[in-house]
């Protein structure tokens, strides 16, 4: 039995064997044959293999995804049928009498060269499709298994080294339980969407991949970020138990679903929950959330081949609105760079993608794409309580010239006649540390802050919230935190204005009585904590919340402040 440590990302335990999804090796040598009608018999063979493996891919997204995303893999089935592409490979092992993975990989790379000197963009991205559909036929050739999750079809749990969002976003629940990666930290978007998945997750264990292979045995512990390798009777009855407690105390706090979320002197907060997709909101629901505080909209970008049109962002942002009701729903524009890529985009690759040109810097200058996304949350507005914040705010500056294109396009649908809510609320994340400084110059011009302290504590402690080495330095209760969220929550409340928090920060438990001190009126975070937070919550007292803050601030590290906090609320 093998024990890894790594850093716990999405609660819950889970039993399953191993999916490992690493890249195969798929180098080719030249070798020449003797049987040149075998070579190409074994080249079909291949083409039909993988026919077969894509027919099931695409008929999966299309079931799972929809007719867009599968689109992708009805061109991958074309490019196998193509006759250009087929026939010079047979007629190379034919004349060069060589082995068919490498006149394959020669023809190939051959096609991918072209298509991506191409000055057209869409010819260009159909040299990634050659590649995907070339990987597909060279696994088949050498015979090695190319990972795919869309194709698992029994209970496992995801060994990879890193889930990019829409790898995360492609994950079946009802197969897949739960996953582990080498690198990673609680606030890297795989973690984050592992908790709205509601799956189990260890992420940053270094090494993983290397120790672990297909079918091994396996126990995630996604609650103190253990993953046991083939483990023996005992443990497994220990954990067993360690997940019915778990289980029985979920059903504990199932029971707040309806409650409002009231300390013991009677100080209510708002408990709000975060989203990527407007499927999110049932588990919202679920969980007795009390506002959408952050919506991830970024996601709607992502996973496919082009920008989404105005009327599909429309169509999402409505349905989260009415899905709402009455209750506020926060949605936060376009949020891509940092570790969200969008490939058809060509932004620019750059040393330091999490200071670089994303978010609002992006959309500031990409004015049409901007645009778009502000007139369907503008026509959205009308269905429910809308607050618009813009991500990544670093100059009051920025926060004009956003604001001033949502009024423009705001002037124009109005005068197109279109029907436009008069109560829709402004507000911007503070997630970076210069505008946490100056709260008190933004609190007179917006109409609320959210803070992002899953970048506030990467941007404030230099930190890569990607990095499992430097994962210490995500320190939440650190008294430089402290002091820099106290500094905004005060400045937005002397302007009337108020202040909520969406980083992962206003979910952790440590957190919370510190943060219900400093006067934090909304606290969102991945809807599974939400019951959770609400009971602790009802255990506090707001007048000792206080108290603790005001030593807390004064602290000179992490761990005193941790200290004090276990003596406030034992
Ligand atoms: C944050 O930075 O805290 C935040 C909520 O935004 P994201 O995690 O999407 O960067
Ligand atoms: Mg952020």
């Amino acid at each position: 039995m093998l024990k890894l440590k790594g850093i716990a990302a999405s609660q819950g335990i889970s039993f399953a064997k191993a999916y490992v999804f690493v890249e195969p090796d798929l180098t080719v040598k030249e070798v020449k044959i003797e049987d040149v009608a075998a070579e190409i018999k074994r080249f079909e063979d291949a083409i039909e293999a993988s026919k077969k493996e894509l027919t099931i891919i695409k008929e999966n997204a299309l079931a799972s995804l929809g007719a867009d995303k599968a689109a992708v893999f009805e061109a991958h089935l074309l490019i196998l049928d193509d006759p250009e592409f087929m026939g010079t490979v047979k007629t190379d092992i034919e004349s060069k009498v060589i082995n068919a993975e490498y006149a394959f990989k020669e023809t190939s790379d051959m096609f991918i060269s072209m298509f991506e000197a191409m000055d057209n963009e869409y010819m260009k991205e159909r040299a990634a499709d050659i590649r995907d559909v070339s990987k597909r036929i060279l696994a088949h050739l050498l015979g090695v298994d190319l990972p795919n999750p869309s194709l698992i079809d029994e209970e496992v749990i995801v060994i990879a080294e890193d889930l990019t969002p829409s790898d995360t976003a492609q994950l079946n629940k009802k197969y897949v339980k739960g996953f582990a990666t080498n690198i990673g930290g609680r606030t890297s978007h795989s973690a984050i969407m592992a908790r709205s998945l509601e799956i189990p997750a260890v992420v940053g264990t270094s090494s993983i991949t290397e120790d672990v292979k297909n079918g091994d045995i396996l126990i995630l512990d996604g609650l103190d970020g253990v993953v046991l390798v083939n483990p023996d009777e005992a443990t497994t009855a220990e954990y067993k138990e360690k997940h019915a407690k778990f289980e029985a105390q979920k059903a504990e706090w199932a029971k707040l679903v309806t409650e409002k979320s009231v300390t013991k002197d009677g100080h209510e907060v708002i408990l709000a929950a975060n989203i990527g997709t407007p499927a999110d909101l049932e588990g919202v629901k679920n969980n007795g959330g009390e506002a959408v505080g952050l919506y991830r909209t970024e996601f709607l970008y992502m996973g496919r081949e082009q920008l989404p049109t105005e009327d599909e962002q429309f169509e999402a942002y409505k349905a989260v609105l009415e899905g709402m009701g009455d209750k506020p729903v926060v949605v936060r524009t376009l949020d891509i760079g940092g570790d969200k890529e969008l490939p058809y985009l060509d932004l620019p690759k750059e040393m330091n993608p999490f200071l670089g040109f994303r978010a609002i810097r992006l959309c500031l200058e990409e004015k049409d794409l901007f645009r778009t996304q502000l007139r369907a949350l503008l026509r959205a507005s009308v269905y429910g309580k809308l607050c618009v914040m813009f991500p990544m705010i670093a100059t009051v500056q920025e926060f004009r010239a956003a604001k001033a294109l949502f009024l423009e396009e705001k002037e124009k649908l109005v005068a197109e006649g279109v029907a436009v809510s008069n109560d829709i609320e402004l507000g911007i994340m503070v997630e970076i540390p210069s505008t946490a400084v100056i709260a008190d110059i933004f609190a007179k011009e917006v109409d609320f802050f959210s803070i992002g302290t899953n970048d506030l504590i990467q941007y404030t402690m230099a930190a890569d919230r990607m990095s499992e080495k430097v994962s210490y330095l995500y320190q939440p209760y650190n008294p430089a935190i402290l002091r820099l969220v106290k500094n905004v929550i005060e400045a937005s409340h002397k302007e009337g204005k108020w202040t909520g928090m969406c980083g992962e920060m206003a979910g952790d438990s440590l957190a919370i009585p510190l943060l219900l001190g400093m006067g934090l009126d909304e606290f969102s975070m991945s809807a599974t904590s939400i019951l959770q937070a609400r009971s602790q919550i009802k255990n506090l007292t707001l007048d000792e919340m206080k108290e603790l803050v005001e030593k807390a601030v004064m602290c000179a590290t992490t761990e005193e402040v941790l200290a004090l906090i276990e003596e406030y609320t034992k």
